[in-house]
């Protein structure tokens, strides 16, 4: 740290609506290939109770957006950092990533966004809130029942970032937080922050967020911890030393604040005892992808290898050859393949651990202990080059090191095993890891395997020739997917799709009538008050129709002459519905209706044929047969409206609608429900 600024550019920490450029306690970055200072990062004096205090009064504007209102603000941000992204990539080539390298951090921090966006519009109603589940009823008659809410929690989330991943590793945070109604504050890493400052100020300029939904602090955290309160959550990506020191803050344990960690793991890639040739190239290529891909630098990277004693040799040879064809250096020179370190620091540090490593294990390829391999630099001192690094250690169960140190760069470790139980036991060994890698014959039955492995794991990415043509392979965490794992890795979760949004909003059990259910989750429950008119509700638009409106329809005698018919029209001739003599030896002692005549029957009962706003059945949910109808039994349909969801007009041209879920009902002549299911409709809206 200097306390003095230096002649170069000092960035800025975007917070209460304006730039802070603190005057001392500077810490400067350095170019990755160059070693040359290019900024310096400092954030003493900032009122960080001031930062939470803003997010809370400005960015929680965010809670009363709803869910599609949110999402599509995130698209929109999502193409107007497209439109910018060679800005970006020009600032990644400061921290030595090559262009394949810088897509992963920016395009698919992008692609996160975009993802998001498009699966909170698809799966969550247009509201603030969320509500998980269907009526739970808790009394004989239906009186009173619950379901449970997600709401927005009235905070903000502190996101500490890690410096591999400069733009996804903040995007893929601030995207389920924001879709959440949450506002961030966000703590990048010092190395790589240059990059993440200029995302979050392209952000800021869109002025599609509200105002303090977004702010970062380049430098150090200071007291923020400290003001904290009870629906703040904090999540941390980085070493598993920083993140614990963090977890154990005082102030954190007295409010019970939520703290999600992402910590370096050693990951594993397993080679079937079974492998045959093209399983054994498969295994090199992941393998090999993992150790140059980012320079090694990803907390999902493989760093231990296992494979059949038997195939070891063969392994290692291929291995050897694929990296002998690298080069590693400034990636802007044409022939560079693989990029560098984010800085010198890094450097060492790999460095230190492939030491620490070799205690145990044989390095035969690679290092700095070697010096097999030439670095297209100019400078090789300054610059942050690590060649890629292989090791051998031929006797893992009795090693420590290996299962325990992350060599955070371009390094992994080769080891055989003898047997599955000896295998388990070996990658039990990591303590807990983000992901493994399972790589098979196409016909291969691994799931013993899995089984032992699955619980140390927050993914396991099966590989064989089959999905290989388009797995997005062992590194890759993919938005819809867990990124998290078990002990060592942190024990988070993050992505997983929804799960993330959730992570951001507190659940609460709601009890009541039917009549405050429906009033608080805006869907009609059983039980609650229904109105009726003259009007058949298929004549009504979207806005006149009611939450609660209730067509009772005329009731149908199912007859022997139904059954047949249909039958015959379906071509279901399936024997409890059409052999007598069968059907009286079934379950049912007699001859049934057929259940999608029964749904059938039940629309012949409920349309109104005539034209009318209604534009579309599009869907059915949850469809259950209840009770069987036999012949000469009665039904009838209770038709509810269910739920309303206006939809965004996509183009003027398009007549403008919304979707109406409708709850079905249909009852026999006891009363008794024989089958329920909800309906989806669009439905015009008025002119
Ligand atoms: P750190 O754990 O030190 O840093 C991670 C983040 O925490 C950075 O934003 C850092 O900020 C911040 N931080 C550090 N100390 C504090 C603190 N006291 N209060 C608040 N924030 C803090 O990791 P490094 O970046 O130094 O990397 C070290 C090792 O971590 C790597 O070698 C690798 O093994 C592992 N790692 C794991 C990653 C993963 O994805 N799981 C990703 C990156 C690294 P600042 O940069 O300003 O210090």
């Amino acid at each position: 740290r200097n306390c003095y600024m230096l002649d170069i550019k000092t960035l800025s920490s975007l917070v209460l609506g304006k730039d802070y450029v603190a005057q001392s306690d500077f810490r400067t970055v350095n170019h990755a290939i160059t070693g040359e200072p290019i900024y310096q990062v400092s954030s003493a004096g900032i009122d960080t109770k001031a930062v939470v205090d803003y997010a809370k009064e400005y960015g929680s504007a965010l809670a009363n957006w709803t869910f599609h209102q949110r999402a599509n603000a995130l698209k929109l941000v999502a193409q107007y950092l497209l439109q910018r992204k060679e800005d970006f990539y020009a600032l990644a080539t400061a921290t030595g990533a090559t262009r394949k390298d810088a897509w992963i951090d920016i395009e698919g921090g992008i692609g996160t966004l975009f993802a998001y966006s498009s699966l909170v519009r698809r799966e969550l109603s247009d509201e603030t809130t969320l509500v998980e589940d269907a009526w739970i009823p808790l009394s004989k008659n239906g009186t009173f029942g619950a379901k449970h809410i997600l709401s927005p929690k009235a905070g903000v989330a502190i996101h500490i970032d890690a410096f591999n991943f400069p733009v996804w590793g903040m995007l893929e945070k601030i995207a389920p937080t924001l879709l959440a109604g949450v506002p961030c504050i966000v703590k990048p890493a010092t190395e790589g922050a240059e990059l993440t400052h200029a995302v979050v100020t392209a952000i800021n300029e869109s002025g599609l967020l509200p105002e303090g939904s977004l702010q970062l602090i380049c430098g150090q955290t200071y007291d923020l911890f400290d003001h904290l309160n009870v629906q703040d959550t904090v999540t941390f990506t980085g070493s598993a030393a920083t993140g614990q020191k963090l977890r154990a803050h005082p102030h954190l344990n007295a409010y019970s604040i939520p703290f999600t960690m992402e910590a370096d793991s050693v990951n594993s890639a397993i080679l079937s005892p079974a492998a045959n040739d093209e399983t054994i190239d498969l295994f090199v290529r992941e393998v090999f992808r993992e150790v140059t891909t980012k320079a090694g630098q990803k907390c999902t990277a493989i760093r231990r290898a296992f494979v059949p004693a038997d195939l070891l040799e063969t392994v290692q040879t291929r291995l050897v050859e694929k990296l002998q064809k690298v080069v590693v250096g400034d990636p802007s020179r044409e022939e560079v393949t693989m990029g560098t370190l984010a800085s010198v620091k890094q450097k060492l540090d790999v460095a230190e651990k492939v030491e620490q490593l070799s205690q145990e294990a044989e390095v035969i390829f690679g290092s700095h202990l070697r010096k097999d391999f030439s670095l297209q630099v100019d400078d090789e001192e300054k610059s942050a080059c690590y060649p890629p690094t292989v090791l051998v250690c031929n006797n893992p169960s009795q090693a420590e090191n290996i299962h325990r140190i992350e060599a955070f760069g371009p390094v992994v470790t080769l080891m055989p095993y003898r047997d599955q139980a000896e295998l388990g036991a070996l990658v039990a060994r990591g303590e807990g890891s983000l992901v493994a890698s399972i790589v098979r014959n196409a016909d291969e039955n691994i799931e013993a395997v899995l089984k032992k492995i699955a619980p140390w794991h927050g993914r396991v990415h099966i590989l064989d020739s089959e999905s290989a043509r388009e797995s997005t392979g062992h590194g890759s965490p993919i938005p819809l997917l867990v990124h998290g794992g078990p002990g060592r890795a942190g024990g988070g979760e993050e992505l997983g799709g929804l799960r993330a949004v959730k992570h951001y909003m507190q659940r609460t059990a709601i009890q009541g009538s039917p009549d405050a259910m429906t009033q608080v989750s805006h869907s009609w429950t059983a039980g609650a008050q229904v109105f009726e008119d003259r009007v058949h509700p298929f004549k009504k638009s979207f806005d006149e129709l009611r939450i609660g409106e209730r067509l009772l329809t005329a009731r149908r005698t199912v007859t022997e002459a139904d059954i047949v018919n249909f039958g015959s029209l379906s071509g279901d001739h399936f024997y409890v519905h059409m052999d007598k003599i069968a059907a009286a030896d079934s379950l049912f002692g007699e001859r049934i209706a057929h259940g999608y005549f029964i749904v059938s029957a039940a629309a012949g009962l409920f349309v109104d044929g005539t034209p009318g706003p209604v534009i579309a059945n599009y869907g059915m949910e949850n469809l259950r047969f209840v009770e069987p109808v036999k012949i000469g039994d009665t039904i009838q349909v209770e038709f509810t409206c269910k739920q309303k969801t206006p939809k965004a007009q996509r183009d003027p041209a398009e007549k403008a609608h919304g979707v109406v879920v409708w709850d079905i009902k249909v009852k026999n002549q006891h009363n008794e429900l024989v089958a329920t299911y909800d309906i989806l409709t669009l439905v015009e809206r008025s002119a």
